[in-house]
């Protein structure tokens, strides 16, 4: 089961591409349906509401009369508290039932129309955002919803900006066309990367790229931002730190498209009970990696010691995303060295050209592709990282 969360601002037409998910197999999961139907006629929500608030805020055939309920219920903090206290266990209950009554392959669609203003988006697996201008969003809800206008503004302006919606958009559907062009981009998004997503997740694959070199993409360090959030969520306090490294860390490096993190933990017993939350989180582990290649400590005969070089390694199952997640043990050499290499890189200039040589011949040697293009393609690059450890570790000390 794949869950990704669809928002957008008022009028971008959430609707719209929830109706077209839908028709390709999705289940949707309306959370303004949800919070309707718990406060319906007869539910122990809206008992728990009138005995809250006085039964002034019912209509008169009983049902909850939402303007006289906001007129108390938003009057101060405490009021806005209990309100929430009372709804919010109940709409997440009713959510919970759905997707547990969703089949294990579905691809589970929540419209959370406050999903970045209320922080869910690390929840979800994959998050969509509807985009439209704000002018064609008013005309929208104001010609074809009939919504007052000056109302349409204060709503759209009491909503998350933009900018907001872009940090946490894995997927942005732009729907200022015709209705035609964001139903064919839903489509698209469907075939070539939900359904693969989808059973990426179920059966435990990684998402994977070739050993070719792309120029520096700026967004992935807002990419890596948004899986260190997932990240978060799933570790906890098991995570003593979590960081984007490798080369998609270092801004303006050409690197290979994936993006590599680093979970630290107490050891690898901690790193090993958190397999599992993570494979369900949409992390599949690479069980066959146990440790990363030793580095020759000069003067340390114990420093190539495999024990110290412990370390696992997942995947993201995201197919247009693929990504490393190492988890090392905290001051083990591994772990010290991934974020020392990033922080030399990004201060030498001499040393990051000296490094995409490096990668340029070794993305030379694999030429070809899959696994043997792998072993040419480190090969090339791991007696580098050999040479460069003591400079590396030498020049963090020094900063210490
Ligand atoms: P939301 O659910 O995000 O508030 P809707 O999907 O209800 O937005 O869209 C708002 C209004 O705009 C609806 O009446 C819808 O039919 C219409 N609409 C949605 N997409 C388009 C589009 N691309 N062109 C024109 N009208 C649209």
């Amino acid at each position: 089961m794949l869950r990704i969360g669809l928002t957008g601002g008022m009028g971008a037409g959430k609707s719209t591409v929830a109706r077209t998910l839908v028709e390709l197999g999705a289940v949707l999961i309306d959370s303004d349906a949800i919070a309707r139907e718990v406060v319906a006629p007869g539910t122990p929500g809206l008992a728990a509401l009138v005995e809250a608030f006085g039964p002034d805020i019912l209509a008169a055939d009983g049902s909850l009369n939402r303007p006289a309920l906001a007129a108390v219920a938003f009057a101060d903090d405490e009021s806005r508290g209990t309100l929430n206290a009372i709804t919010h266990p109940l709409v997440g209950a009713r959510t919970a039932e759905l997707i547990g009554d969703a089949p294990a392959d579905a691809v589970v669609v929540q419209d959370v129309p406050l999903l970045v203003e209320n922080g869910l988006a690390p929840l979800m697996q994959l998050v969509l955002v509807v985009g439209a201008d704000v002018e064609t969003r008013l005309r929208r809800l104001v010609d074809q919803r009939g919504v007052d206008e000056a109302d349409a503004r204060a709503r759209i302006a009491a909503q998350a900006t933009d900018d907001q919606r872009h940090a946490v958009a894995d997927v942005w559907l732009d729907n200022n066309g015709a209705p035609g062009i964001v139903e064919a981009q839903v489509r698209a998004l469907w075939e070539q990367r939900l359904v693969p997503f989808e059973h990426n997740l179920r059966t435990g694959v990684r998402a994977t790229a070739d050993y070719r070199l792309v120029p520096a993409d700026p967004d992935w360090a807002v990419q890596a931002r948004r899986i260190i959030a997932r990240l978060h969520l799933v570790c906890g306090a098991s995570a003593v730190r979590i960081d984007h490294v490798g080369s998609t860390a270092v801004p303006g490096l050409p690197a290979k498209d994936i993006i590599d993190i680093q979970v630290t933990v107490a050891d690898l017993g901690a790193a090993d009970a958190l397999a599992g939350a993570l494979a369900a989180a949409g992390f599949p582990a690479a069980p066959a990696v146990t440790h990363d290649n030793p580095k020759p400590t000069p003067g340390d005969p114990a420093g190539t010691d495999l024990a110290r070089w412990g370390k696992r390694l997942h995947g993201n199952a995201d197919p247009a995303r693929p990504a490393n997640i190492h988890l090392r043990v905290q001051d083990s050499p591994g772990q010290r060295f991934a974020i020392d290499l990033r922080d030399w890189l990004r201060a030498e200039e001499g040393a990051r050209t000296e490094y995409l040589a490096v990668k340029r011949a070794a993305e030379q040697a694999a030429g070809g592709s899959a696994e043997a293009a792998g072993e040419a393609y480190y090969a090339v690059k791991e007696p580098w990282f050999d040479t460069v450890y003591p400079v590396v570790t030498e020049w963090a000390r020094a900063r210490a």
